[in-house]
């Protein structure tokens, strides 16, 4: 039976590099921490902090209770994106990476020999190994083979960590049973709701339904389509056309104020339109939002947006974020609420070549000054030239990393992660 795809998911990802890096971690439970501070929650857990139930999104104060051992650790953004690169290498060792997927995870479509399963097999025990000789021992990871990407993608959350699944076309639909619903990508609890409207609660009825069914369900053709890859189909991927553009940020506890947080949405922005400009791309909405706690560990949120004329000029962003900024509440800086978390995104995306001359015209000088400042910020690291309002925030707001973005190192990171030469003088 034929198989195509062979998806690559490292376990434990930022977890298990600081484990890597810091042999003194190994075997022990340890949360990745965007901030050392004990009013966040993990943005990454160890495979033994796992089996005390802590994951991704589990507060500071939570994982204590579970585990009295835990070791917190801040990201180190940088070093995953190294980690990232050798990895990828590990496996196009190996056999072509047909794509990364994200920081931590890639797929290869299998040809020749190793549409079979004895070779796919073969080929994921000496991808393995060339992670290990490349990243080192505790870089596990969980290889998923089947007829699609999406199957060998379901086959990789299997079996963790340092799992290998194969799910042949004729293991289909039995070898899914055992699933959740929401263990499917693509399976969100919207779309869960939508299913259960539909009489579909398992895995197993899913399977059953008919494409018309599932078309119903997703309201249009993705419906058919999930249906096709559940099935092993293999159909060609729909091209998927970036829709925003943004940055986000847990402050530090001390940058829990309103000023603090102008400022760190400030520089968020300037990142968010120099990396717009890099994508060549022009933006029509900016949103803002702001995450506030009050002492009795309420969560509100602020978020606003406006719309703009499609632009990417750092100065024409800034200015409808001054303009969205005076309708931040009032009430928002009383007493005993503070903001937590800030982060800004651009909308509405459209190709900058693409781009009718503005009736209010963003001219020609702008564009120069922003790509003079962008050009300095690449060479000189990303503090070397900003716009003043992001002062108070310089060392705040590091690049972040999103499982589904690699940051380019070059737009992102810090100067003296960047050009160790520069920062040293
Ligand atoms: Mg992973």
């Amino acid at each position: 039976m034929t198989l195509r795809a062979l998806y690559v998911d490292s376990n434990s990802y930022f977890a298990s590099v600081e484990q890597q890096l810091r042999p003194e971690l190994r075997g022990r439970p340890v949360g990745v921490l965007a901030v050392l501070t004990d009013t966040t929650c993990c943005i990454a857990a160890s495979t033994e902090a796992k089996r005390f139930g802590i994951k991704t999104g589990t507060s500071v104060r939570d994982a204590r209770k579970l585990c009295r051992e835990i070791v917190f650790v801040e990201s180190r953004p940088v070093v995953y994106v190294q980690m990232h690169h050798k990895l990828v290498a590990a496996v196009e060792s190996c056999i072509h990476v047909e794509q990364v997927r994200s920081i931590d995870e890639m797929w290869c479509r299998l040809r020749g020999r190793d549409v079979q399963r004895e070779g796919a097999v073969q080929l994921a025990h000496e991808i393995k190994q060339a992670i290990y000789q490349a990243a080192g021992s505790v870089m596990h990871c969980s290889i998923g083979i089947g007829p699609n990407r999406f199957l060998a993608k379901t086959a990789s959350n299997m079996q963790k960590p340092n799992g290998l699944v194969v799910i042949e076309q004729a293991d289909l639909p039995q070898a899914l049973f055992t699933l959740e619903l929401r263990a499917l990508t693509g399976i969100g609890s919207s779309m869960a709701a939508r299913l259960e409207a539909c009489g579909i609660t398992s895995v197993q009825q899913l399977c059953n339904a008919s494409a018309a069914t599932l078309r119903k369900a997703w309201s249009g053709v993705a419906g058919a389509r999930f249906h096709a890859m559940l099935h092993g189909d293999d159909i060609a991927e729909t091209p998927t056309q970036r829709s925003t553009v943004g940055h986000s940020h847990v402050l530090a506890p001390e940058l829990r104020h309103r000023d603090a947080a102008y400022a760190v949405l400030h520089r968020l922005l300037q990142k968010a339109a120099m990396r717009l400009r890099s994508l060549d791309c022009i933006s029509a909405r900016l949103c803002v939002k702001v995450t506030l706690k009050n002492r009795h560990h309420k969560v509100v949120c602020w978020d606003d947006d406006v719309a703009l004329d499609p632009t990417s000029d750092t100065r024409a962003l800034l200015a409808a974020f001054d303009v969205l900024w005076q309708r931040y509440p009032p009430q928002a800086s009383a007493r005993g609420w503070e903001p937590m978390a800030v982060g800004v995104t651009l909308v509405n995306l459209s190709e900058a070549r693409n781009q009718s001359l503005s009736l209010f015209s963003s001219s020609q000088t702008q564009h120069q000054l922003d790509a003079a400042i962008d050009a300095l910020n690449l060479r000189y690291g990303k503090n070397a030239l900003y716009f003043g309002g992001a002062a108070a925030a310089l060392q705040a707001a590091p690049m972040r990393i999103a499982f589904t973005h690699v940051p380019d190192l070059a737009l992102e990171s810090d100067r003296e992660n960047m050009r160790p030469d520069l920062a040293k003088k």
